[in-house]
């Protein structure tokens, strides 16, 4: 019989669990099953097919079919009706199947042609499992409570599932979360790691998906509820009135916390049987199925806002979650969905690793990751579903490789890689106290990229020459509250110490975009990259820029300091800029503090703009910083964060490259020196055109110095500009294939 009524749907959630207490391997269960949901069903055919690999489904079980094609027919994501709902994760009812578009026979099932179709995904959390399926020969169609019940059931597949209690010998029955997976991404930060697993926001476990007692489920799902919306109502009752974003987002959680339709969909799903967690997760994974569907991002940013809620609901309900003060390993390699710098930055520099399933290669994250020289791997999907806390985890930042749970075998391959790279790091020691003289004589200046006083050690040992670029924003994204004068003038004295007689420029706040500082109200912006961010934010809030250029001056305390305006746009602006510093330097001469031996200021050089600004702004500066990652962005258009457009635009590209050596030619006409202190000029080919475009000083993180001294030492300047000519008077896109062909040739 049908189960059309709640009390059946009930009863056919306790058979299963019955079923699954007899104990048995894992394909007796699945036999179990399929049996027992066509019975209730009062269907002549059920079967459960389960995701081999990302791309293929396997039947597993079945009830009616031939069982010897059980472990054998397989079938594609979107390959007939089974295919179908899967790939879409959306159910199939008809009365009709081999009429339904991309119906597909399978003879070697022995099914005859069955008329009515029934399939349900089987999914948790936006992770698809499998797909279940009842069918009859009679032409029925299912009715909706059929079709509620037979996805109730699924949902309980996938928490036993991924509880591991369907297990068997065949490949697709090995439990989840315990199967050897490689995840392919984008590189953020090349270099390797080996080390364990650590969720940056673990996943709730649903131990208990089946609920004995209907009544007491709902007093749980409504107690868990209240205590819910009181959190959220706090959250709003601390908010600054002021902060309208903040509230917006607030108030719509509170919308959803009180939504009554989400609510009655939970308590319908606890009176077919669900346990409350089970209910609030089955919500959420539907949820989240319609998601990745969705083309329209405020919707996408509403369910997002659920799924939030959803969490937080689990959080209560088990008890787990972020709160479930599971320790981070030495060896910790970092997983999560993304991550914010100021999050990366609480979690500091011993992470061995740290791999996302979303970020960007321009992000300040990657920044960071890439000062700290923590190999970072962009884009894995679905790497946050497999991944559990303490699994054992390789990660191959030069392929953008990670080998979750490895064999043995890959373990050893990946660890005598791992020993190649020491050698060849060797080799760079060995140049390390050596200039960047190429073979044409040419003497190129590499200074190091640094944020954070922990950065400093590593001047010495890099073989840099200087600080070029001081992110001073850094130390205010570390922080709870602004931090004091005092307390910055200490750090950036701390800071020249460690430096020796080094050069270090310090680069004034460059706060806004992704940069966003958590006690700072953060204005409304439909684009916070051309927003109000760097030296805009300077101008306009005098209080915290002089506040910082008193630090500078009273740390250098007689010593020479360098200081850099991020963002300038036209000249007007660092002109204005460079007046507040010097009005600084006369009130502090007032209040008889020592004034620096030497002062530069100067200027990046970020925006398309500034490359057109007056000479006398070139005359003005006392040096140019080309600052790449931003001036890349707007001179292509192409968001930095944005992997599908950042990549589109090779940093070789002859347009790019025309621009560089216009800015030299500029800086050349007025005796003004320049440098490039973006991403790429650690990058030894972007470096070496660089230096070929006539760029003579180059800023970069600190493992790169090795490397591009190395290539620039073995390279000839006039050589390789002409191969630039070559290729840009032949019309090439970007010299980048000229120039490795050429690299080739020498070695
Ligand atoms: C740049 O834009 O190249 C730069 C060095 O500044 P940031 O990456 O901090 O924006
Ligand atoms: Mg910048």
């Amino acid at each position: 019989m049908a189960p059309s009524t709640e009390s059946e749907s009930r009863k056919l959630l306790n058979r299963l669990r019955d079923a699954m207490a007899d104990g048995g391997a894992g394909q007796e269960r699945l036999d179990r099953i399929t049996h027992l949901i066509a019975d209730s069903m009062g269907t002549e055919v059920c079967s459960i097919y389960l995701f081999r690999d990302n791309e293929t489904l396997e039947l597993c079980a079945t009830e009616g079919l031939n069982a010897e094609a059980v472990h054998k027919t397989r079938m594609r994501l979107g390959e007939g009706l089974v295919g179908r709902v899967a790939r879409n994760s959306r159910a199939i009812n008809t009365a009709n199947a081999p009429q339904e578009p991309g119906f597909r026979f399978m003879p070697e099932t022995g099914e005859e042609i069955f008329s009515s179709f029934l399939g349900v995904p089987i999914q948790r959390l936006g992770q698809r499992m499998g797909v279940l399926v009842v069918q009859s020969k009679a032409a029925r169609s299912f009715s909706e409570d059929e079709i509620y019940a037979l996805e109730v059931v699924a949902m309980v597949l996938a928490e036993m599932t991924e509880l591991g209690a369907i297990i068997g010998d065949s490949d697709v029955l090995t439990p989840l979360h315990r199967r050897s997976q490689t995840f392919r991404g984008g590189i953020g930060q090349e270099g390797n790691a080996e080390g364990r697993v650590f969720l940056h926001d673990p996943r709730v476990v649903v131990t208990n998906p089946i609920g004995d007692d209907p009544d007491a489920e709902m007093a749980r799902l409504r107690d868990a509820i209240k205590q819910l919306r009181k959190s959220v109502d706090q959250m709003l009752a601390g908010e600054d009135d002021d902060d309208s974003d903040h509230l917006q987002v607030l108030e719509t959680y509170r919308m959803f916390a009180n939504s009554k339709g989400w609510m009655r969909r939970m308590e319908a799903d606890i009176a077919r049987g669900l346990s409350a967690e089970a209910a609030v997760e089955k919500e959420q994974s539907e949820a989240q199925a319609r998601l990745r569907s969705v083309p329209d991002a405020y919707i996408r940013d509403r369910l997002e806002d659920l799924n939030d809620l959803s969490n937080r609901l689990l959080r209560i309900l088990t008890g787990q979650g972020s709160e479930t003060g599971a320790e981070r390993p030495l060896d910790a390699i970092l997983i999560a969905r993304n991550i914010g710098p100021g999050e990366l930055l609480e979690y500091g520099r011993s992470l061995k690793g740290i791999v996302l399933e979303q970020g960007s290669v321009g992000s300040h994250a990657a920044i960071i990751a890439r000062a700290w020289a923590i190999p970072l791997i962009i884009h894995a999907e679905g790497i946050t579903t497999e991944a559990l806390n303490g699994d054992q985890i390789l990660l191959d930042g030069d392929e953008g490789v990670v080998h979750l749970r490895p064999s043995d075998s890959v373990t050893t391959a990946f660890r005598d890689k791992l020993a190649m790279q020491a050698k060849a790091q060797e080799r760079y020691t060995c140049i390390r106290d050596l200039p960047a003289e190429t073979l044409c004589g040419t003497t190129i200046r590499l200074d190091m990229n640094a944020g954070l006083m922990a950065d400093l050690p590593s001047l010495i040992g890099s073989g840099a020459a200087g600080v070029g670029l001081f992110r001073t924003e850094l130390q205010f994204l570390i922080r709870s509250k602004v931090p004091r004068r005092g307390d910055l003038a200490r750090l950036y004295a701390r800071v020249m110490d460690a430096a020796q007689d080094r050069r270090v420029v310090f680069r004034t706040l460059d706060i806004g975009s992704d940069k966003v500082l958590p006690y700072m109200k953060r204005p409304d912006e439909p684009n916070p990259a051309l927003g109000w961010r760097a030296i805009r934010v300077g101008l306009d809030k005098k209080g915290i820029m002089r506040m910082q250029l008193q630090a500078l001056i009273r740390a250098a305390n007689g010593r020479p300091l360098t200081v850099m305006f991020p963002f300038v746009a036209q000249f007007e602006e660092f002109s204005q800029a460079r007046q507040m510093l010097l009005d600084e330097m006369e009130r502090e001469k007032h209040l008889g503090h020592a004034l620096p031996a030497k002062l530069e200021i100067g200027a990046m050089l970020e925006t398309p703009s500034l490359a057109f600004a007056p000479r006398q702004f070139f005359e003005l500066t006392d040096f140019i910083s080309i600052g790449g990652n931003d001036l890349k962005q707007f001179f292509f258009a192409a968001d930095r964060e944005n992997e599908q457009v950042r990549r589109r635009y090779d940093t070789l590209n002859v347009s790019f490259l025309s621009l560089i050596e216009m800015i030299v030619k500029r800086c050349d006409e007025v005796g003004t020196p320049l440098s490039f202190c973006g991403e790429d000029a650690g990058r030894p080919i972007e470096a070496l055109c660089f230096a070929a475009m006539g760029l003579r000083s180059l800023s970069m993180r600190p493992a790169s110095v090795g490397p591009v001294k190395h290539l620039l030492r073995k390279s000839d300047l006039t050589q390789v500009r002409e191969v630039i000519e070559t290729a840009r008077e032949e019309g090439q896109q970007t010299v980048r294939k000229a120039v490795l062909e050429w690299l080739k040739a020498q070695s």
